[in-house]
């Protein structure tokens, strides 16, 4: 394996700092000389962007399995954060509960439920009236219940702080308030340029979220990832002991326990057009968005009665047109984004997979032709 001299990573938001620990931890171990040198170039502090923005929400289950293999490798990692790198996540393995009405969403999930199996995920089929651990379900309007136990939420802050302590660790260097403003390709690697100066860089990861096309976009790369907006809402009432990640696929709606233990609810409920990074993170609320999403949460569990929504905020889904993002490299360049609604639990496994290309190995926990933009085209993944 070839780890290069110096690597520079742009973006400090999950992505980049699982990235940036991956190649550091794994480029030590294997003893490279002289040691690399990481550097992570983030435009404002670690964070920032989407990431704590997340509801977050760790599950396996997904239709492809190169997401499967993604989320799998990310749960491993941020069940044992207290162990290998001393921040405890606030984990709780609560589990997931998708719920439907629709008939074709009934035979799809069953469908799921077999595959989810064959993958190594426990996923099983119920009757609404059979979930015990969403408090005042209104079972009568559903038909299926399935719940995928192996799954849970964690504090992404506490992840942000996790990572630091690993990229720390093992010498990376976070330049924070350092955006890359020009990138240039050059014989020996690529050219960054920041308000600080230009320094040249073996290679380069792009992880920078809904920004990563524009990043791209800096060395002539047309990269097809789309971010769109999307809204999370937290409410002024405390989420019942046990509450899994729960989702009604047929409104779109889906509430989890929040890190402090208040409810959160989130959902979109109409098209949303791709979006300019820079103006779609705001803490302004949205009223008729915040009514809207009570009424399709009250529909689902009596929890919701008698509950308003105390803050609201939006981050980014940065898409792909299947939900399975893109991680390959072009040149020197390893892009690794269009994360859409999982970037934080595939990030670990991501990571490991950029950190392969980075070093010019075959990536060994999925596919690359899976992660390349290039695929062959397969049916969007359950995403709300
Ligand atoms: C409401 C909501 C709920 C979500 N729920 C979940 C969930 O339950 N589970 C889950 O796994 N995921 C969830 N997500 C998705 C998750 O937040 C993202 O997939 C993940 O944060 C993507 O991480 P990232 O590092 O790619 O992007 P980001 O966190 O956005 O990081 C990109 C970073 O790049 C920096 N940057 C951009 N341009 C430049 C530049 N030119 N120079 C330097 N730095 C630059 C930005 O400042 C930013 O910090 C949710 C997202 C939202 C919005």
């Amino acid at each position: 394996m070839d780890w290069p001299d110096t690597v520079g990573v742009v973006g400090g938001g999950v992505v980049g700092l699982a990235t940036a620990y991956s190649v550091a931890a794994r480029a030590r171990a294997a003893r490279s000389t002289p040691a690399t040198s990481v550097t992570v170039y983030e435009r404002d502090e670690p964070g920032a962007g989407s990431t704590t923005r997340a509801g977050c929400g760790l599950r396996t289950f997904y239709t492809t399995r190169t997401n499967v293999r993604l989320a799998q490798a990310g749960l491993r990692f941020w069940r044992r954060t207290e162990q290998t790198l001393g921040v405890d996540v606030n984990f709780r393995e609560n589990g997931y509960c998708f719920l439907t009405d629709d008939g074709d969403t009934v035979a799809e999930l069953d469908r799921q439920v077999r595959r989810q199996r064959a993958y190594g995920g426990p996923a099983f089929a119920c009757t609404p009236e059979a979930v015990d651990r969403v408090p005042g379900l209104h079972a009568e309007h559903y038909r299926r219940a399935v719940v995928a136990p192996a799954a849970g939420v964690a504090d992404p802050e506490l992840m942000v702080e996790a990572l630091l302590a690993g990229c720390e660790r093992e010498g990376v260097t976070v330049r924070t308030e350092t955006p890359v403003t020009d990138l240039d390709r050059v014989d020996d690697g690529v050219r960054v340029g920041t308000p600080e100066g230009t320094e040249t860089v073996d290679r380069l990861v792009n992880a920078a979220g809904g920004w990563a096309p524009r990043v791209a976009a800096m060395l002539g790369d047309d990269l097809p990832v789309e971010p769109r907006r999307r809204r999370i809402a937290v409410l002024d009432a405390d989420a019942p002991a046990g509450l899994p990640l729960t989702v009604d696929l047929d409104s779109g709606v889906y509430f989890l326990p929040g890190p402090d233990g208040r409810l959160l609810a989130g959902g979109h409920f109409s098209a949303t057009p791709t979006v300019d990074p820079d103006a779609a993170l705001t803490r302004e609320r949205d009223p008729d968005y915040e009514r809207d999403l009570l009424d399709r949460a009250r529909r689902c569990a009596a929890v919701f009665d008698g509950t308003t929504v105390a803050e609201s905020w939006t981050g980014m889904y940065a898409m792909t047109d299947s939900r399975v993002p893109i991680v390959e490299r072009v040149d020197g360049v390893v892009h690794a984004a269009g994360f859409s609604g999982h970037g934080i639990m595939q990030a670990p496994g991501a990571g490991q997979v950029a950190a392969d290309l980075v070093a010019g190995r075959r990536p060994s926990l999925a596919s690359a032709a899976e992660l390349a933009r290039d695929r062959p085209t397969v049916a969007p993944d359950i995403q709300f």
